[in-house]
């Protein structure tokens, strides 16, 4: 059940919520549900756990970023399972922080603001996977605009303080009422929060500092990568606004199913048939690999369904070398034999001692016939 659940969903909150909201509804729900006020209840301590694994990945922007574009396989950096556990009151500073409430507003007064994060969906072949072939992706982003140099003015022209709220970005509003004067601070509406205004925007950008260009980038598929595997570039997202860092490409494999191999990690499975008299008597085949033949020695005696394993033969893996190739055999029964044949073959079978009639060549054509006739053919 707790492998279903969302985030946002288990805080309650928007997908937009602010850090702050965020907080405040971590500290509601933990109160709430705290095994010290709940004692013996085994639901609100599966509640407790959950949120505090919620709020351990919305309350980091780096964990919620990744959690907003991926879910939670994003936040889980791969395939280790991820340590969200609840750890019983070891960390005493976020109860602290949580009873008695002692977070305070993080001030954003800066013009400049981080670039989004940008996700490229690649679809790759097994070979490339295992090969590690060059891709060349392309995509559009945000870049620094080259007239301005990213800070939204004409050239020749600084952008100059706010004279409505002298640089500080927020004014203060007054209102006499009955019960006194209330004091409101509001975002400054002359320079929407920046502090500062151009009074002649780059003709480029319209003062955004940014444009928006197809760029192309070429990326090495990663040895072995992973079906649905994400990898980050960092600073290849949007640029940031009026000189803001720039945001991260998230590029995403997807590979592509193949024809003649079934994959299981890093291992390979492939199907291979063989006669039966090289079943019986043992031969060295050739395998088709993904990039060469390979070579295997069938055993004399070898039974239909047998997994032969040719180590290293499979895909690289990052960290463990490479897989296997698991080859499994499949026998052909001759469909059609000659007389010549078919005269070894009872004599084969009296060798064995079988005692048997087989069917006579024309009775066989008699039901072949039958048989194309009833799939509606001719000849
Ligand atoms: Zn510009
Ligand atoms: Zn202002």
């Amino acid at each position: 059940m707790r492998g279903e659940m969302d985030y946002y969903e288990t805080l309650g909150v928007s997908r937009d919520a602010t850090q702050e909201e965020i907080k405040r509804a971590y500290r509601r729900l933990a109160r709430q549900y705290h095994p010290d006020v709940n004692p013996g209840d085994k639901q609100a301590e599966e509640k407790f756990k959950a949120i505090n694994e919620a709020y351990e990945v919305l309350s980091d922007p780096e964990k919620r970023r990744a959690y907003d574009l991926f879910g939670r396989a994003g936040v889980r950096g791969g395939a280790a399972e991820p340590d969200f556990g609840f750890s019983g009151f070891g960390d005493i500073g976020d109860l602290f922080d949580l009873f008695f409430g002692t977070g305070g507003a993080r001030t954003e007064t800066s013009r400049a603001q981080r670039g989004n994060d940008l996700r490229v969906d690649v679809e790759v072949t097994l070979e490339e996977v295992a090969l590690g072939t060059p891709k060349t992706v392309q995509y559009a982003r945000f870049e620094t605009c080259t007239r301005c140099g990213g800070n939204g003015a004409e050239p020749g022209e600084n952008p100059v303080t706010c004279s409505t709220c002298r640089g500080s970005g927020r004014v203060r509003h007054s209102q006499h009422t009955l019960l006194g004067t209330i004091s409101t601070v509001v975002t400054c509406p002359h320079c929407r929060g920046e502090g500062k205004v151009i009074s002649r925007p780059c003709t480029q950008c319209r003062g955004e500092g940014r444009v928006r260009q197809m760029v192309e980038r070429t990326l090495r598929v990663p040895l072995g990568v992973e079906d649905g595997t994400a990898v980050q570039f960092l600073g290849e997202g949007d640029a940031g606004r009026r000189g803001g860092e720039a945001g991260d490409l998230f590029v995403v494999f997807h590979v592509r199913p193949h024809e003649r191999f079934e994959r299981d990690g890093a291992h390979l499975r492939t199907r291979l048939t063989i006669s039966f008299a090289q079943a019986a008597l043992g031969a060295k085949v050739k395998v088709p690999g993904l990039s060469e033949d390979i070579e295997l020695e069938i055993p004399p005696g070898t039974q239909p369904g047998s997994v032969f394993r040719v180590s290293g033969k499979g895909l690289p893996h990052p960290r463990q070398g490479r897989g296997d190739l698991l080859v499994q055999v499949n026998i052909h029964v001759p469909t059609h034999l000659n007389e010549v044949q078919r005269g070894l073959l009872r004599q084969f079978a009296a060798a064995c001692g079988e005692r048997f009639t087989d069917v006579p060549e024309e009775e066989k054509s008699f039901f072949e016939k039958f048989i194309s006739g009833l799939k509606g053919e001719k000849g």
